[in-house]
C-alpha cells in the first residue's frame, strides 16, 4: 500500500518536474533570446520603442518572478492532461506523423487557443476577477518580453487549462500528435514574448490591409498594457473586431510608432 503510494507520487513528481524543465527552457530561450537580439539591434529599433516609459529592473524582476511561478504552476495543470490521457478521455498518437494532418492540428489548436484566450481574457477582466487573477499580469504598464508569463495563480491555471480541454476536444476527432503540441507550444511562446517585447517591427500599412490586418501587433497588445479595456486578442484580430474591443485608435497609434521609425532614421543615414 504505502509502497504504491510513493510511487504514484514518485510518478507525478517525474511528471510535474519534466513539465516545469521544458515550459523554464521555453520562457527564458524565448524571453532571453528576443532579449538578445533586440539589445544588439538596439541603435536600430530604438525609433521603434511603442511607450516613452521606460521599464525598471523592479518591473524585470517581478515579471521574472512571477514568469517561474507560472512555470512551476503549469505541470500541475499538465497533470489533468496525462491523467485525461491514462482515462482514455485524451487520445495521443505516438506515431510517426502524417504531415497534412499535423499542419491541419496545429492551426486548428492555434485557431482555438485564440479563441479560448479571447474569452479567457475578457473573462479575467471582470470585476468580480480582476484584482485577484489578472491585476498581477497588468503591472506591466510597460511590459517587457519576460512578462510573457507573469501571472496571477489564478490566471497560470486558467491559462493552462486549455491544454487538457483541447487534447480532449479533439481526440473526438482524431489523436493528437505529441509533436503537433510542440509546434503550438513554440508559436504560442514565440508571439507572446514578442507581443510584450515592446518594440513594433512591423510595416507601415501593416495593421489595415487585407492580407495582415488580420494579426496582432506588438502595438496591439501593448496598447492592451498601457489602457487596459481594448484588444484582449492575442494572435488574430478578429474577435476584437468582431466584438468591437479594438482600440478606437489603434491604427493611428501604431502608425505613429512606424513613421516615428522612419524620420528619426532619417538623421542617422544623412
Ligand atoms: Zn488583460
Ligand atoms: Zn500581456
Amino acid at each position: 500500500m504505502i509502497e504504491t503510494l510513493i510511487e504514484i507520487v514518485r510518478t507525478f513528481a517525474a511528471h510535474w518536474f519534466f513539465g516545469f524543465q521544458e515550459e523554464l527552457i521555453r520562457y527564458l530561450v524565448a524571453a532571453a533570446g528576443v532579449t538578445a537580439i533586440f539589445w544588439l539591434a538596439r541603435r536600430y529599433i530604438a525609433a521603434r520603442r511603442i511607450q516613452q516609459r521606460v521599464a525598471t529592473m523592479a518591473d524585470r524582476r517581478r515579471e521574472i518572478f512571477q514568469s517561474i511561478r507560472t512555470v512551476a504552476i503549469f505541470p500541475f495543470v499538465g497533470l489533468l492532461t496525462v491523467a485525461a490521457v491514462g482515462l482514455g478521455l485524451g487520445q495521443v498518437d505516438f506515431g510517426p506523423p502524417d504531415p497534412l494532418i499535423l499542419i491541419i492540428q496545429v492551426v486548428v489548436i492555434i485557431l482555438a487557443h485564440d479563441t479560448y484566450f479571447y474569452w479567457m481574457h475578457r473573462m479575467l477582466h471582470l470585476r468580480a476577477m480582476f484584482r485577484r487573477a489578472h491585476a498581477a499580469h497588468h503591472n506591466s504598464r510597460t511590459p517587457t518580453s519576460w512578462a510573457a508569463y507573469s501571472f496571477a495563480p489564478i490566471e497560470s491555471v486558467t491559462e493552462a487549462l486549455f491544454g487538457p480541454i483541447i487534447l480532449i476536444a479533439m481526440s473526438w476527432i482524431v489523436p493528437i500528435y505529441p509533436i503537433a503540441g510542440l509546434f503550438f507550444a513554440a508559436h504560442q511562446m514565440l508571439r507572446n514574448v514578442l507581443g510584450h517585447s515592446g518594440h513594433e517591427l512591423a510595416w507601415s500599412g501593416f495593421t489595415r490591409s487585407r492580407w495582415t490586418g488580420w494579426l496582432t501587433t506588438t502595438t496591439h497588445h501593448d496598447l492592451h498594457h498601457s489602457e487596459g479595456r481594448y484588444n484582449f486578442g492575442i494572435y488574430f484580430t478578429w474577435w476584437d473586431r468582431m466584438m468591437g474591443t479594438e482600440h478606437p485608435r489603434y491604427h493611428e497609434k501604431f502608425e505613429a510608432v512606424v513613421s516615428r521609425g522612419k524620420t528619426s532614421t532619417d538623421p542617422v543615414t544623412a
